[in-house]
């Protein structure tokens, strides 16, 4: 494969040759091979990794989603690796649900996936820790969460996550703080519901209450306080392409209701400089489909979340040609740092790593169209922006995109961790140069 690639702080030219295996045998300047495939000017990027993503899977009738549907979003939006949050129905709260995922998944998966399970109950975490590859906490009810720890239970979950040696995601709100004040009716309502100061309060509790050895990730902050109460504190976190490139407002169009809530524009626009700063860690989907006609309903009765594992690169690839976002810093968040938090060391380009990788042309700019994507939900809250989709899509060598198609057989895997890669956190804004 010869085209061009970031590799040691520039974009250059370069060929990538794929082994038996489908295991990445060579980077080089110029690569021999039986087959060479010249792909131009097209930019060779690896497959990204997507720490956050509810497929719904087990669920219920009325699901949007599962595991066919939405790992193949994520092959058609240049990703090769998902994490599964356990919110299901039912809740991933005892080994013997997280078997039952685990065999859900065969045969279904078009990219890899990691499992979490559920860590609402300390005393399940060391069993769940034999058949998961993380876990997540809610610190506010969520979809099929309605019980959180009070103040005696959360150093025990703490402490537990820490020991089985997996990594911990936190969805951060403390409910106390929500406002009793009239049903929302707008997603600026909405953040008024749910301000950010439940977000920073619920970080605060939490990041005092850490023990030495939790790897620890804030899932979805929303504003640059809360992403550096946490990034200070030594631990990592996520942005979504929504509340870094939406604001709330007046509009009563509940496609854009999620949680943690949109926030107001000059809020959003400083997570934005952050995250192009390189001070964000990971970037991440929170992709959470609902049915049209679950989001039809009025504002308050309407559930939070939006799909987003097919159109969250895309989006910023966009930016990245609107020369509004460097390469390597959506590279560093989307691939490299996600991936090796997952304990994977696939997000770079690298000789030994499987060929998980994309092709992108920066010339085929398309607008984004609910009809053109693939979620079963059928609907996008980013309607008629402009995207950049990767035209090829490989996992361990076998092409699975072609011509922003979806070509690929199921042959994702489940992974947990191999190693962990502790220099990860805090992160390094530089660290996308080596
Ligand atoms: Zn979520």
């Amino acid at each position: 494969m010869a085209g061009r690639a970031w590799l040691r702080g520039r974009l250059q030219p370069i060929e990538v040759g794929v082994g038996e295996g489908g295991r990445i045998v060579a980077v080089k300047k110029s690569v021999t091979g039986e087959r060479r495939r010249d792909l131009g000017d097209a930019v060779l990027m690896p497959s990204a990794t997507d720490l956050h993503v509810h497929f719904r899977d087990p669920g219920g009738p009325d699901e949007v989603e599962d595991f066919a549907s939405g790992t193949r979003q994520a092959a058609l939006g240049g990703v090769g690796l998902v994490a599964d949050m356990p919110n299901t129905r039912p809740l991933m709260d005892r080994l013997s649900r997280l078997e039952s995922k685990v065999a859900r998944t065969r045969g279904r998966l078009a990219v890899d996936a990691a499992l979490l399970a559920s860590a609402q109950r300390a005393g399940r975490i060391p069993i769940l820790a034999a058949g998961s590859a993380g876990f997540k906490l809610y610190l506010s009810p969520s979809t099929n969460v309605e019980a959180t720890p009070d103040e005696t239970e959360l150093g025990p979950i703490l402490e537990s996550v820490a020991r089985s040696g997996l990594s911990l995601t936190v969805h951060a709100e403390d409910p106390a703080l929500f406002s009793e004040l009239d049903p929302a009716t707008t997603s600026a309502g909405w953040d008024a519901h749910r301000p950010a100061r439940a977000e920073a309060a619920a970080i605060t509790r939490l990041v005092a209450a850490v023990p030495a050895g939790l790897r620890l990730d804030v899932a979805h902050v929303t504003t640059v306080d809360a992403l550096r109460a946490v990034v200070q504190a030594g631990h990592a976190s996520e942005a979504t392409a929504h509340h870094l490139l939406l604001a709330a407002s007046s509009s009563t169009d509940a496609r854009r209701k999620v949680n943690p809530p949109l926030r107001p524009e000059v809020e959003r626009a400083k997570l934005w400089e952050a995250f192009r700063a390189g001070e964000i860690p990971f970037l991440a989907s929170d992709h959470a489909p609902h049915s049209a006609a679950a989001k039809d309903q009025p504002y308050a009765l309407a559930p939070s979340g939006m799909p987003g594992v097919e159109t969250t690169v895309p989006l910023l690839l966009a930016r990245v040609r609107q020369s509004e976002l460097a390469f390597a810093t959506l590279q560093a968040a989307a691939c490299d740092r996600p991936a090796r938090w997952l304990g994977q060391p696939e997000g770079r380009l690298a000789v030994g790593h499987d060929a998980n990788f994309l092709v992108v042309d920066f010339r085929k700019r398309r607008r984004l169209h609910a009809r053109d994507l693939h979620a079963p939900c059928g609907w996008t809250a980013f309607e008629g922006w402009e995207a950049i989709f990767p035209r090829e899509h490989y996992l361990r060598g076998e092409r699975i995109v072609e011509g922003g198609e979806y070509v690929g057989r199921p042959i994702g895997r489940l992974v947990r961790p191999e190693y962990v890669d502790r220099a990860l956190v805090p992160s390094s804004p530089g660290s996308e140069r080596r």
